[in-house]
């Protein structure tokens, strides 16, 4: 069996400030498999990478990032660090360009939980320019967001992140692995917490893969190795890749 893979959440937000260029060049440096990062685009269409819809959390800016252009973005300094602004989609692509980690692009929703107007369509076009289809998975807890990328085959793939709510909404495991195969979908993501032995199973007798996000404590990640999910979002890369060294 192939061991878990790691993604570095967000460029390791327990190591360094979240989304920033000085968390996403250290994890350049560490043998993980993965870097997870999030997109939102501005006004004028810039694929921005960042987590939050508004700047307020993270930055010393105010609102969301959709009603301001990428002029005024790329004055904003991100807490926690010296001068890091908010980088670009092309800006963290040229960080990996020359490692083997692969990029974990997640589609954010706007303020309203909505999905942004034909955002699918420009970041496809981007990663398409930037020649890195092939090396991209694209996440969205939104279903409908995945569909306008299944007519992508060079894309490396996309995963279907489901919210313990949409996982009781939509009736359980059965249900969302039927969704996931209508859908063309080889892979979902469930919230560490809710992913048991029986969850991997009925994934693996569907021919689907199963991963888990926010796996943050070593207790966590080490139940996420036993269980042998296909990968892990965490915080914390450098103890997951230390966890996994050790086994
Ligand atoms: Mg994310």
């Amino acid at each position: 069996m192939r061991s878990t893979a790691i993604a570095s959440h967000r460029g390791g937000a327990m190591l360094w400030p979240e989304n920033s260029p000085t968390a996403f060049r250290e994890t350049a440096q560490l043998p993980v498999d993965f870097v997870e990062f999030d997109v939102h685009p501005s006004r004028d269409g810039v694929i921005v990478v960042h987590h939050d819809a508004t700047l307020d959390r993270t930055t010393n800016g105010t609102g969301p990032i959709s009603e301001q252009n990428w002029s005024e973005l790329s004055q904003l300094k991100l807490r926690g660090t010296e001068s890091d602004r908010p980088p670009v989609l092309a800006e963290v692509v040229e960080i990996f360009r020359s490692t083997p980690i692969l990029l974990r692009l997640e589609i954010k929703a706007g303020v309203d939980h909505q999905p942004y107007p034909d955002f699918e369509q420009l970041v496809a076009t981007e990663l398409d320019a930037l020649e890195v289809l092939d090396r991209t998975i694209v996440t969205s807890f939104l279903l409908g967001v995945l569909s306008h990328f299944r007519p992508i085959t060079t894309l490396a793939g996309r995963i279907w992140l489901v919210n313990p709510m949409v996982l009781n909404a939509v009736g359980g495991l059965e249900q969302v692995i039927k969704l996931a195969k209508d859908a063309g979908i080889a892979e979902i993501g469930l919230r560490q917490e809710v992913i048991t032995a029986a969850a991997v199973a009925a994934c693996r007798d569907s021919q689907l893969r199963i991963g888990a996000y926010a796996a943050h404590d070593e207790a966590a990640m080490t139940r996420m190795l036993d269980l042998g999910v296909s990968v892990f979002t965490t915080d914390d890369p450098v103890s997951a890749l230390r966890l996994r060294r050790n086994r």
